[in-house]
């Protein structure tokens, strides 16, 4: 039987593992969290911090092949792991790439892809050079940045000196940080591309609405006109293989007026592609199994000529009955379109952390997402 080593054990290796044991794969899971939720679902689960170098080598020793279910992975794992470079998939040099907001758009801006204007703050005489730069701008980390953290939005001249004092001690930590035009956005996509030995297969494209910088919703069929679909996927594929990716790249976009810009590229399975499970015959987890397998992927199709919406539960969600947080699955009895509700089993619901999302269907994308609205703020009222 082959094993899948799975770097990562949230929610997205769940799925990942999930989809692997259809096909008669097992995996081993590494994730410092004891509670992570994909040890529950494996034989060798590996709750150890990314520094045990002993417990890494056993780890990939017991794989055949290595991926990851998120990117910021800590240096020390990979100059470890390093040695068994073959294994990954996607390979190290693609992760070193997506790890790095400045390398990534760095990489995206000399191969002609669209991005948005952006500077690299890397050392105390770039200040002259940002104090220069466009307002309002966002100056995001460089490294270790996910759901909108460590952002720092500079809307007037006064926000940005407020912020010089912060960003210098930030330079002087030895952090690295990018300023980045903000623009107007008309809409928000992903594209979900799967590459397998030069094939690529695409996804049509994602529809996404974000709350406070975290995923809040995801649309199928977006909104986009089908020239601007074949537009996007085209510009996803041409990146995935621009990196020579050999397993799943997301590319996330933004449509301002008419210009399409990347925004940023992760290297796995995505929050946005969840709906793939319940509306295509193949989803990013299967294809991405598929690939570990060495098993020919096939193009996605949708399963029905339906709308589906993804609405994220976060911790937020979750009301306080008696001394437990809880969500009134009472909810579920009357729920027109609802298709599922899917829950990681974490302990606490904490704000901000993703907890579990639902889908629902409708004749139109808009009926799509106004019932996985409703659903999801009945789930989280008392009757
Ligand atoms: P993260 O790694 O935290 O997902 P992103 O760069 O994707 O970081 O930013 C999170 C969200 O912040 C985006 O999905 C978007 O809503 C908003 N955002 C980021 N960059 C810009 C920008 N240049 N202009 C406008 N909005 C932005
Ligand atoms: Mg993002």
């Amino acid at each position: 039987m082959k094993v899948v080593g799975i770097l990562g054990g949230g929610q997205l290796g769940l799925f990942l593992s999930q989809s692997l044991a259809r096909l008669g794969a097992a995996t081993a899971v590494f994730d410092p969290d004891l509670e992570a939720p994909t040890h529950r679902h494996t034989a060798a689960a590996f709750p150890y911090p990314f520094t045990d170098q002993e417990k890494l080598r056993q780890f990939e020793d017991l794989s055949d092949v290595i991926t990851y279910e998120f990117e910021h992975l800590p240096v020390s794992v990979l100059s470890t792991m390093a040695e068994h470079e073959s294994l990954f998939r996607p390979s190290l040099k693609v992760l070193a790439v997506a790890q790095d907001r400045l390398m990534e758009k760095c990489f995206l801006r000399d191969k002609h892809f669209p991005v948005v204007d952006f500077l690299a703050i890397e050392k105390k005489e770039d200040l002259a050079a940002f104090e220069q730069f466009g307002l309002p701008c966002l100056v995001k980390t460089v490294r270790g940045g996910y759901d909108g953290k460590g952002q720092k939005r500079l809307k007037s001249e006064a926000e940005r000196q407020a912020f010089l004092p912060e960003l210098l001690a930030r330079l002087e930590r030895g952090e690295t940080m990018v300023a980045e035009k903000l623009i107007d956005l008309s809409l928000e996509m992903s594209c979900i591309v799967a590459r397998q030995k030069g094939r690529c297969v695409t996804m049509p494209v994602f529809e996404n609405v974000h709350k406070d910088s975290i995923l809040d919703t995801t649309v199928f069929p977006s909104s986009l006109s089908r020239e601007l679909d074949a537009g996007v996927r085209k510009l996803a594929c041409d990146i995935a293989a621009a990196l020579d990716v050999e397993g799943l790249l997301t590319v996330e976009f933004f449509l301002s007026g008419q210009d399409i810009f990347v925004n940023e590229l992760a290297p796995r399975p995505h929050n946005s592609g969840h709906l793939s499970m319940q509306a295509f015959n193949l989803s990013q987890f299967d294809l991405l199994s598929r690939i570990l397998l060495d098993i020919p992927i096939a193009d996605c199709e949708p399963i029905s000529e339906q709308a589906f919406a993804m609405a994220n539960i976060l911790g937020d969600c979750y009301y306080r009955d008696g001394d437990r947080s809880t969500l009134n699955m009472k909810a579920l009895e009357q729920a027109p379109g609802f298709v599922e509700l899917l829950l990681y089993g974490k302990q606490e619901p904490r704000k901000a952390r993703k907890m579990g999302h639902l889908v629902c269907r409708g004749a139109t994308p808009a009926e799509a997402l106004h019932r996985a609205l409703a659903l999801r703020k009945a789930l989280s009222s008392p009757s």
